[in-house]
């Protein structure tokens, strides 16, 4: 048997993959063996372009000299010790760096493991800090339809993807779900009413439920997994102000936008928002390693803080936590960001790739396609004209994907949205490429099922 085939088989026997169907993963099985820039290669010796940056994580591309050279200095030292009572000098580096790219008012850096648990943290912070100076009434929380933050319990109660999320109803506790301003379903075209009609709708649950409300958690300007949905100009700088007026923690969560994905090193930064909580992940390492973070400000580090009899301690924390290995990555990365001026390289990027993907809005299939910086939903649809969307069982998105691989690249679709989240290093030309492909899978994919 070819070596290819060996790994293939036990990978088909023993492992179950995260959100994956298996049956699926039997028919088009990919082990990834190596990485190289933008590249990726699998056990055939195949080449993929990282069209997805590994799960919207990779920003410098794989092997990059100077983070695996920071992380085989830290290893010659070590790896990893905890944080529960103590730290570690990258932890410590690493949270002086962050307060000081991070809005001004966000000072306090705790640590954690994955996009989830900084959620989770985030929700658990809040809901204590009411706690902890006595307004125990304030105890809910509010999010957007279509919101995602994680996946586990807590984060999942404050997510409403239903495909992800209904299944779980009696796991969750309840949270209030406010419309998304969705720019693109929707009665108005205009952004502001739409921008209106979204803040009116938070407004009545505010002035209505305020005094029960712990906190209102939203993704940084535009939500990820629920398919790429840019918010209206002003719209989240509406929100900061809302719970300010209403006495309500806001958390914006930068787990996917955060580290220069849209363009700023942080997403708040498009409105000058300055959140209360804070959660970022998926880009801290460059991609690397399993680093995460929940910020906040000196208010609510002061109301856990106190005698230990007083029990205001936080009780939260995992084993991997501040691990040194990742910080030290986590270093590089920021020091990359300046040294190769990544955030101003993904501005101009995004404005030629917003250019080049005009040429995709010439097919017949696509309907909507979304943007801010290099963070890019292409929404396939049955009838451009009324919107109508190809039925649900026709995976259009994900068959897109699988001729995407095909042809050389990897991406994952949220439902019929193609996904486009490329390395924020990658070249013009690299970008070039990818948009070649992705505009050749779709056509040949819609057109190939509209013609049965
Ligand atoms: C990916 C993501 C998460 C979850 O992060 P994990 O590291 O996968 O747990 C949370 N919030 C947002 C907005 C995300 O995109």
């Amino acid at each position: 048997m070819k070596e290819s085939n060996n790994w293939i088989e036990k990978s088909k026997q023993h492992l179950w993959l995260p959100f994956t169907q298996m049956k699926d993963y039997e028919e088009d099985p990919l082990i990834i063996t190596e990485g190289e820039g933008v590249y990726l290669t699998d056990v055939n010796g195949k080449r993929y372009l990282d069209g997805y940056s590994s799960l919207w994580l990779n920003v410098h591309g794989h092997r990059k000299r100077e983070i695996d050279e920071a992380i085989t200095k830290q290893l010659k030292k070590i790896s990893h010790s905890t944080l529960l009572g103590a730290t570690n000098i990258p932890a410590t580096e690493l949270a002086e760096r962050l307060v000081s790219i991070t809005p001004a008012n966000l000072t306090r850096v705790f640590y954690s493991d994955s996009g989830a648990e900084a959620v989770e943290i985030a929700l658990k912070l809040a809901f204590q800090y009411w706690r902890n100076i006595g307004k125990t009434q304030k105890q809910k929380f509010v999010t957007t339809k279509n919101g995602y933050h994680g996946d586990t319990v807590g984060a999942i109660s404050v997510g409403a993807v239903d495909i992800f999320h209904t299944v779980y109803h009696p796991l969750m506790f309840d949270s209030y779900k406010v419309p998304f301003p969705n720019v693109y379903r929707n009665e108005s075209s205009d952004p502001e009413t739409i921008k209106a009609e979204g803040l009116r709708e938070i407004e009545k649950l505010f002035s209505e439920k305020h005094e029960e409300i712990a906190a209102f958690i939203i993704e940084g300007m535009i939500q990820g997994a629920g398919g790429m949905n840019v918010m209206p100009n002003g719209y989240l700088k509406g929100v900061e102000e809302l719970c300010k007026q209403y006495n309500i923690l806001l958390i914006v969560d930068e787990v996917a936008t955060g580290f220069g994905r849209t363009g700023k090193m942080f997403s708040v930064e498009h409105e000058n928002i300055q959140p209360d909580l804070m959660t970022i992940a998926k880009g801290i390492t460059g991609g690397y390693l399993p680093i995460a973070a929940t910020m906040t400000n000196e208010k609510l580090y002061e109301a856990f803080y106190g005698d230990y009899t007083e029990l205001k301690t936080f009780f939260h924390g995992h084993s991997y936590t501040g691990n040194q290995l990742g910080c030290a990555a986590a270093l590089a990365n920021l020091e990359l960001f300046e040294k190769e001026e990544i955030i101003l390289n993904v501005q101009m990027k995004s404005k030629y790739v917003a250019e080049q993907l005009q040429t995709l809005n010439a097919l017949e299939h696509v309907g909507d396609i979304r943007q801010l910086g290099l963070m890019i939903g292409i929404e396939l649809v049955k009838n451009k004209e009324t919107k109508e969307p190809f039925p649900w069982g026709d995976r259009m998105g994900y068959k897109a994907t699988l001729k995407m691989r095909e042809l050389g690249m990897l991406s994952r679709p949220l439902g019929d949205v193609v996904v486009f989240m490329p390395p924020l290093a990658s070249s013009f030309e690299e970008l070039n490429q990818m948009i070649a492909i992705m505009k050749q899978a779709i056509k040949v994919t819609t057109e190939a099922v509209v013609a049965q």
